[in-house]
């Protein structure tokens, strides 16, 4: 029998706000153990939440870019459970009234675009962070650092509209795209700052009934989340191939061994008592700040690679690779704006400026946009040849000085002078005779051996096109 999956993802993304969803504590990453706390955050009896704006602001953003429906009035909620790092016994989130429902994403997958629904999408607290000393499973103690509670989440829910693994992993990616250019999540799966739980069942092909589900818990990147779910399919497909049932579970994966193993069952499963959060009034956002935050959003990296292709011509290889970082993109834009032919800037963007901003740091790399269209304008009248304009890139990313005066200064300035060119060519056909001879007779290549000898002897300056109408000219005289 031949089996489909059926998978839904719930991903949680950190926002990238400077203080805590219900405290003014900021938010971090990397401080000394607990010192981003407060009573608020610590759990203390007695204190009172107070939400952070932007934490809905960017959770409406997200909400527009996936088509969701902006709810007028959403609720927070209390999910009771136990954990040592979540000292108060609850997590305030959202649960009947999230703030945002039934929206879509545009996927593409081998070239094939899907649309993929999203159930819901609210705002949540984070908990604390276990350190344990020693081997997790022999540990010697265990530390509680709060510095991560009550930092804001924002958890996108999916219905179960995705069919392979790779679309997961496209899903994933598209949202991953969509929080970094919204500038609501930086996007640091390392970090944890985006991760998912995946759902998954397999179904007989052609079936409209869905199978019992797994649930993988807490991948942080997209190479797991792929694999986990190629084995997770291939162990329920194989299981009821066997006569065996799938059960319904938690499960965790094991990047080490490439496997899934069970980590709780249903029976075990919680019941987090859910009730309206009584120490925070509903949230309300009118339709005004709605369309004001609506006529805010920043154009998102599908539509830039569209645009990119269809506007300015670019190959959707190049548009793709440009938009993987929202800063290469603007940088990329910069140099088209400021004159550059789009794809002599990609050819740039994509080779050196890449290449460097990957040695040495963006922040290391100084050259503007503007210094970027100036140098192609340089090759583009033939001022200096192609490879002197990466020598003169180089320096200019290094230190931001004026292109035309690094040209100065380095003597890179392409000669033209057709009567110095000449000089040199009569030289080098004077010290190559048998060369000559070979081309005169016909041995067309021979001719590259001698731009090479005319280029040398000219450091490189010589304008190779001029080089070669006078080696031809003089050659056939
Ligand atoms: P829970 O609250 O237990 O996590 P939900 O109903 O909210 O359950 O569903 C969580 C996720 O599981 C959603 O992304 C949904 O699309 C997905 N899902 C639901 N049923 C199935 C199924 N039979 N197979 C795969 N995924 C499923
Ligand atoms: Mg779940
Ligand atoms: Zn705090």
């Amino acid at each position: 029998m031949k089996y489909e999956p059926v998978i839904g993802l719930e991903v949680h993304a950190q926002l990238s706000t400077r203080s805590k969803i219900f405290c003014g504590c900021s938010t971090a990453f990397g401080e000394d153990p607990n010192l981003n706390t407060c009573p608020v955050c610590l759990g203390m009896p007695g204190v009172l939440p107070v939400l952070n704006r932007k934490v809905v602001e960017y959770t409406v953003m997200m909400g527009l870019a996936t088509h969701c429906r902006i709810a007028p009035e959403s609720v927070f909620a209390r999910k009771n459970y136990f954990y040592p790092d979540l000292p108060k016994g609850y997590q305030i989130s959202q649960y009947e009234k999230p703030l945002c429902e039934e929206g879509w994403v545009q996927v593409r997958v081998d070239g094939q675009v899907k649309r993929i629904g999203i159930t819901r999408i609210h705002m949540e607290e984070d908990a604390g962070k276990l350190v344990h000393e020693g081997a997790f499973d022999s540990s010697l103690a265990s530390y509680v650092d709060l510095n991560r509670a009550g930092v804001p989440l924002m958890e996108i829910v999916s219905e179960p509209d995705i069919r392979s693994p790779a679309e997961a992993r496209a899903y994933m990616q598209t949202l991953r795209d969509m929080v970094v250019y919204l500038g609501i999540c930086d996007g640091n799966m390392e970090e944890g700052s985006l991760r998912c739980d995946a759902n998954v069942s397999v179904m007989p092909a052609g079936s409209g009934t869905f199978g019992t589900r797994t649930e993988i818990k807490n991948m942080n990147s997209f190479r797991f989340l792929q694999q986990a779910l190629e084995y997770e399919i291939e162990r329920q497909i194989d299981l009821i191939d066997a006569g065996g049932k799938v059960v319904q579970e938690t499960r965790l994966f094991d990047s080490a061994k490439g496997v899934t193993v069970s980590m709780r069952g249903k029976e075990e499963a919680h019941d987090y008592r859910y009730f309206p959060e009584p120490d925070l009034v509903p949230v309300r956002v009118d339709g005004e700040w709605i369309e004001e935050l609506g006529s805010k959003m920043p154009e998102l990296r599908q539509e830039k690679v569209e645009r990119y292709v269809s506007r300015l011509g670019l190959p959707e290889y190049d548009a793709d690779v440009i938009t993987a970082d929202p800063f290469v993109a603007a940088f990329f834009e910069a140099a088209v704006d400021a004159g550059a032919d789009a794809k002599k800037a990609s050819n740039w963007v994509m080779g050196e400026y890449m290449r460097l901003v990957k040695e040495k740091g963006a922040g290391a790399v100084k050259v503007t946009a503007g210094q970027l269209a100036a140098i192609i304008g340089l090759v583009d009248s033939a001022a200096i040849s192609t490879s002197a304009a990466k020598q003169v890139f180089e320096e200019v990313s290094d230190t931001g000085r004026d292109p035309r005066k690094v040209v100065d200064e380095k003597g890179l300035a392409q000669v033209s002078d057709t009567g110095a060119i000449e000089e040199e060519v009569r030289r080098v056909l004077d010290t190559h005779p048998e060369q000559a001879r070979q081309f005169r007779e016909g041995q067309e290549k021979v001719l590259g051996f001698l731009v090479g000898q005319v280029m040398k002897a000219t450091g490189g300056k010589a304008n190779p096109r001029v080089v070669n109408e006078i080696l031809r000219r003089l050659l056939s005289g």
